[in-house]
């Protein structure tokens, strides 16, 4: 392993206690980390001790900052070194004061102003800023910087931009004691600003040694054959190489494989494999998907803790997009604002909060209590809710977890006022305290390193109160946005052989192997970005990265040959087309002639797998006998057992239901119940058809608008203005539509309203169905002796039709299913009301003729009712009996359209191929029943 090792030659000055400078943290753990692991080599062999001190490898930026550090304990200086955040808040303050009328992104002006200040330091240009400046954009950043130098000033403090300057002027005072040596290793690029420093460092006796990286000491060739094949001959891969793959999703899949079959033959030899994205953000998720399919199949499962993979992602994701520290967002967000109720259903279903029998209970509230609640806008605050438990005596189904957060925002006090970022950090504490974040089951070693982010976030806020400001805790949690999406998080290294990061995450590493993928033109060179406020002619003057297309072009090649250099092999991989069209590999492979070959001859495409044989095996064990005969929901059991058998076994047996959906304003169920309740309480009041035609049009309207402001009052909780605005409309919408509505009630012939909404329970078969009677009209006269009834079922909405009672598979039972509970003789019209803006109708079947109106031939016809509906009760009794026995096959009544809004199409797996063979006559039969 030392003998291959591109660093072998800084191992012997860090076991002497040397301290080598890189130029990025992550070269310097990279440093860190191969030095650990030639000693513990050493160890094992018996040729070193068995402990030893850690390397003393530092970031430039670490190294400097520990020279500043000293000079403030030696007393030397007195100026606080600003962190990141502390930087920010000050552009952002500046910012803010300079533009009263705050501009919606200051917090992205002040990372931009944040960069070019950084950029011009660098180059030791930050005098010249003003002076260059010629546009609008670089006078106001320049009036923005002169501020910046001013109020660093008036405070003692001093930018990390600063800090190359700030020791130059130590050195030239000789307060800084300057150290005897100092090694530099992949020290390529200095900036100016480092350059005059290692300048100084040298006028002031320090020794300083460069050590160029490379990796010469690696294998020449790779002898290769797919480990996967039997058949595969042995392949050499050459030294550096170009691979065209067809797709981009190719190019991940040979590259993936060609890294399993490496990482088994030098197994156990430590090798390192760099994966270099050029858009890691991008194709992270596909290139993990590829990884673990084709590296860990055992790793496929989404829920595998990945600290046991081969790969691992240098480059880190965002912290606030972690699902450990969403949840803690989102609820401190909520203290601030209502929520929307879809957010609020994945925090009460957030395993990162309270027990797991916390979540059972609340997963119950969320589908019975939460998603059934009218709101007109979907969303609440936390009070509010805990009140909605409270009126719909849910209580118990709340998480404790929620009421003790809601106790600690009673305790904190007035959350208007503004507070030190500290307190409002020591706030947010104990409300994950309170939450008992992060739950009770173990963290994994990434889950534990995320809580430690988050405490360092917390504690980074807090150093802004190094100003004395007070902040709201809007403000406060704008910054805990801002720090938590620009955190990295990479959670602890897990030391795999596969490390995968951007292409200048790669500045300063060597590797064994490196891969650079998506090796296009398009890709690399990048494009030219000068920063927008500093004037492009400074920037071109200084050959400032990303200045011009030059610039970028010979930064990409020296990046490159410089990756050549330090890695054993290389390998570009690109395909040859993607969604956008065709593809061209980057022209720096011509430039630096690397050869191009084949796929095939990189590895051999694996033989296609032989698919598995299906094993059948007879499902012989019996169902358990339904628990009650009682079934709620009316007909729906009948109706889903008509249309799938197992769609009715799923809902009713397994309750495998799906979810309401929250909706902006009032859902279609919302709106049909208002219907229903408003003509309840009509009815309820003008009792018959007579006494509607004996009103005068504004008497009738009187009623109408008193029976729906009492529906709306009892059904819909309103709380400003907006809601109030709402269901004004609402009102006058359903005027509108039940006052022509009632006109239509006079064209049939006479009636007696006797129930509306009546709950009852009918026997069909070995089930007992709840069912609930939209309205029974009882006739006012009738040829036939005894009284007689009409079954009215109102429709709001497109569906409903008679012709969807016929067959043996019913598409919609309910109205026959009524039926059953009257004598034959007593029945004399079952009618759908359509109540709609459009066609509004009496749609049904009657008895005898001039019950309902038949405007046209084919309207309400008459029909033998008796026969109907004994003819019904066969078919209802054989649908129960089925649904009873468990007779849950696979059988959609008419496949796509059953199927179409069916929340069971997992569950089920049905298999379209497998209707398919159904002969024609077979699969009709049903669906035309
Ligand atoms: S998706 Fe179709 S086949 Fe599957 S359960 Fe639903 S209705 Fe039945």
């Amino acid at each position: 392993m030392s003998s291959a090792s591109p660093y072998a030659a800084l191992f012997e000055h860090l076991a002497l206690g040397s301290l080598v400078v890189l130029p990025n943290a992550r070269a310097a753990r990279t440093l860190r980390s191969a030095f650990d692991r030639f000693k513990a080599d050493e160890a094992q062999r018996g040729l070193g001790p068995s402990a030893w001190e850690p390397a003393r490898a530092l970031s430039w930026q670490q190294f400097t900052t520990g020279l500043f550090n000293d000079l403030v304990l030696s007393g030397d200086e007195s100026r606080l070194l600003l962190n990141e955040a502390q930087e920010h808040q000050l552009w952002r303050e500046i910012i803010a004061d300079a533009q009263p009328n705050a501009l919606p992104s200051t917090d992205s002006l002040a990372d931009l102003a944040g960069k070019a200040w950084h950029l011009a330091s660098a180059y030791n240009a930050t005098q010249r800023i003003a002076a260059t400046a010629n546009t609008s954009d670089t006078r106001t950043f320049a009036a923005w910087a002169a501020d910046f130098t001013t109020r660093c000033k008036k405070s003692d403090v001093l930018s990390l931009a600063q800090l190359d300057s700030a020791l130059l002027a130590h050195l030239q005072r000789n307060t800084l004691i300057a150290p005897a040596n100092l090694h530099l290793a992949a020290f390529d690029d200095p900036t100016p600003s480092q350059s005059m420093l290692l300048d100084a460092l040298r006028d002031s006796g320090t020794i300083v040694i460069d050590h160029p990286i490379t990796n010469s000491g690696c294998p020449m060739s790779l002898a290769l054959g797919d480990m996967g094949s039997q058949d595969a001959q042995p392949i050499t891969t050459p030294l550096r190489a170009s691979i065209i793959a067809p797709t981009e999703r190719d190019e991940l899949y040979l590259a993936a494989r060609w890294i399993r079959t490496y990482l088994k033959q030098h197994r156990n030899e430590n090798k390192s494999v760099a994966v270099l994205m050029p858009s890691l953000d991008d194709d992270r998720a596909q290139l993990e998907l590829t990884f673990r399919e084709v590296l860990a199949p055992e790793l496929e499962s989404i829920q595998a803790d990945l600290s046991s993979a081969p790969w691992e992602f240098s480059t880190g994701i965002p912290l606030a997009t972690l699902p450990l520290i969403q949840p803690i967002l989102e609820l401190a967000y909520w203290v601030r604002a209502p929520l929307s109720l879809d957010r609020i259903s994945a925090l009460l279903l957030s395993p990162f909060f309270g027990f797991a029998d916390d979540r059972n209970l609340a997963a119950h509230f969320d589908a019975a209590v939460l998603r059934r609640s009218s709101l007109l806008r979907p969303e609440l605050d936390l009070t509010t809710l805990l009140t909605l438990a409270d009126t719909k005596s849910h209580v118990a189904l709340l998480p404790a977890w929620l009421r003790n957060v809601h106790s600690q925002i009673t305790r904190a006090g007035n959350l208007q006022a503004d507070r030190a970022f500290a307190e409002w950090a020591e706030f947010l504490r104990g409300l994950t305290g309170a939450a008992q974040w992060p739950g009770e089951r173990t963290l994994t070693a990434a889950e534990f390193e995320a809580t430690r982010a988050w405490d360092s976030v917390l504690d980074l806020l807090s150093t802004l109160d190094y100003a004395n400001h007070r902040v709201s805790l809007s403000a406060f949690l704008e910054s805990l946005d801002r720090q938590t999406r620009i955190t990295s998080f990479t959670g602890p290294s897990t030391r795999a052989p596969v490390q995968i990061m951007g292409i200048e995450d790669a500045a300063g590493s060597a590797f064994d192997v490196t891969l650079f993928f998506r090796a296009t033109d398009a890709n690399w060179p990048r494009s030219p970005q000068p920063n927008p406020l500093l004037s492009w002619q400074l920037q071109q003057q200084l050959a400032m990265p990303g200045a011009s297309s030059a610039a970028t072009i010979a930064h990409a090649r020296s990046f490159t040959s410089r990756l050549l250099e330090r890695s054993g092999a290389m390998l570009f991989f690109s395909a040859a087309e993607n969604a956008d069209g065709h593809l061209r590999p980057t022209s720096l492979l011509a430039e630096l002639e690397i050869p191009t070959i084949a796929p095939n001859d990189l590895i051999p495409t694996p033989p296609p797998v032989a698919p598995v044989p299906i094993e059948e095996f007879a499902d012989t064990a019996p169902l358990p006998p339904l628990p009650s005969a009682e079934i709620h929901g009316g007909s729906s059991v009948l109706r889903l057992q008509a249309a799938c058998g197992f769609r009715a076994f799923a809902e009713f047996r397994l309750q495998a239901k799906e979810l309401d959906e929250f909706t902006l304003g009032l859902d279609a169920q919302q709106s049909g119940q208002l219907i229903h309740r408003a003509l309840r309480d009509f009815w309820a009041i003008v009792k018959t058809q007579s006494q509607l035609r004996s009103l005068s049009p504004e008497d009738r309207a009187l009623h109408l608008r008193r029976s729906i402001d009492a529906a709306v009052s009892r059904n819909l909780q309103l709380h400003d203005t907006w809601d109030e605005a709402f269901v004004a409309l609402q009102r006058q919408r359903l005027f509108t539509l039940l006052d022509r509505w009632l006109l239509l009630e006079l064209e049939r012939s006479p009636f007696e309203v006797l129930v509306h909404e009546h709950e009852d329970r009918i026997d069909v078969g070995p089930l007992s169905l709840e069912v609930r009677f939209d309205r029974i009209d009882k006739l006012e006269a009738s040829s036939k002796p005894g009284d007689s009834f009409v079954l009215v079922d109102y429709k709001t909405g497109n569906s409903g039709h008679p012709n969807q009672w016929d067959g043996e598979r019913p598409d919609d039972p309910q109205l026959p299913l009524y039926a059953l509970a009257y004598q034959p003789s007593e029945l004399k019209a079952l009618t759908f009301a359509k109540v709609t803006t459009e066609k509004m109708k009496w749609l049904g079947v009657q008895d005898e003729p001039g019950i309902l109106p038949s405007a046209r031939a084919n309207q309400n016809p008459q029909v033998d009712l008796p026969q109907l509906i004994e003819e019904w009760r066969n078919v209802l009794t054989q649908l129960a009996n089925d649904f009873a026995a468990g007779r849950a096959f696979v059988a959609p009544k008419a496949y796509p359209k059953t199927c179409e809004h069916c929340r069971q199409r997992l569950f089920c797996r049905l298999n379209p191929a497998a209707l398919q063979n159904i002969p024609d006559d077979e699969s009709t039969e049903e669906s035309d029943g």
